[in-house]
């Protein structure tokens, strides 16, 4: 039997195997644990199930010398140190497909409520602006025969592809391994939507030049990675009509505190990091979390390791 933390409570009923196998301390609270917390629940630990939220960096890694295994539960292993880990031997297992039809179908429920204008419509409608049908009033951009920039074409990359296609668009892709230049595809695109992970090359690929090369009348999609885009670069770009809106999951800082300036921005939209959050693919993200986490305590391989 193993020491197990598990940095916060996860949905559905797979974590019951991982307590019949092993002794698991849940952290039980709404807020993630601190740094301090973190590194003060995790000593003498040999099993750790971490959320994105939590820091897994080589201090951690040193202060918990007997640590055998990290489940990390997400797709997305941005939080955790990987070569620091490795160093160690220690495994890092993530949540992959799973997850890909959720934030897929969330990306594309930005893109048309961004391009519908559904947040000032139902504003309207709650204040009473509503007065009659207006030839003229929340016109937006059509969806149909435009083109899609899809920086990232990866598991979910292609999915929202898939979508993009059944909506009739027109799609252009960017990844490492080849595609449309990013230039080229920002130039061109009138939606530009992120699916990279954020890595070094990664961090504010989406900075202030980046989004001066896109339409004036462009759209921008964040369900990736906050840090991927330049906060205060797409605060201005927003504020002098540079790109035409943004509509992101995902912030930098995240959360975004609620006096935050980036929220002062015309056609901003922004949701509370829910890409994955179905009840099925957080049921299912937990049952890949504790596969990962009871196979390499046994000393089996990771049935997802990122490392
Ligand atoms: P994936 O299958 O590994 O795909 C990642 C894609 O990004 C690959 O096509 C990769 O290209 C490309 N890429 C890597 N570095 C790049 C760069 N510098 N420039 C352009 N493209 C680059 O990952 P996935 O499962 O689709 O997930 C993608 C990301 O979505 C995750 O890392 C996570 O951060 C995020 N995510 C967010 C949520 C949410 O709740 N909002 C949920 C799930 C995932 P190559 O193949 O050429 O290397």
């Amino acid at each position: 039997m193993a020491r197990c933390f598990v940095t916060r409570r996860v949905p559905g009923p797979a974590l019951d195997r991982l307590v019949a196998e092993h002794d698991v301390d849940v952290w039980p609270h709404r807020l993630p644990p601190t740094p301090d917390e973190l590194r003060e629940r995790v000593a003498g630990v040999e099993g750790l199930l971490s959320l994105l939220t939590d820091t897994v960096d080589e201090a951690l890694l040193d202060s918990t010398p007997g640590l055998r295994a990290i489940s990390n539960y997400a797709v997305g292993t941005d939080n955790v140190d990987l070569d620091a880990a490795t160093r160690r031997r220690i495994p890092v297992g993530n949540t992959p497909d799973v997850l890909t039809d959720a934030t897929a179908d969330l990306a594309f429920a930005l893109l048309l409520a961004l391009a519908r204008r559904l947040p000032e419509g139902e504003r309207d409608v709650r204040e009473g602006q509503w007065v009659t049908f207006e030839p003229d009033r929340n016109l937006g951009a059509e969806v149909s025969g435009a083109t899609l920039g899809i920086v990232g074409f990866g598991r979910i990359g292609r999915a929202v592809a898939r979508r993009a296609e059944g909506f009739g668009m027109e799609v252009l892709h960017t990844a490492r391994s080849g595609g449309t230049p990013l230039e080229e595809l920002l130039e061109h695109s009138d939606f530009v939507t992120l699916h990279c992970p954020l890595t070094r090359e990664t961090r504010n690929l989406i900075d202030r030049e980046a989004l001066e090369r896109m339409k004036p009348t462009a759209l921008l999609v964040n369900t990736a990675r906050g840090p991927i885009v330049d906060t205060a670069a797409l605060e201005r770009a927003l504020h002098e009509r540079a790109i035409g809106g943004a509509a992101l999951d995902v912030t930098d800082p995240e959360p975004l505190p609620a006096d935050h300036p980036l929220l002062q921005a015309p056609n901003l939209l922004v949701v509370p990091h829910v890409g994955s959050a179905t009840v099925r693919t957080r049921h299912k993200m937990t049952e890949i979390a504790v596969d990962n986490l009871l196979a390499a305590l046994a000393g089996e391989p990771m049935p997802h390791q990122a490392n």
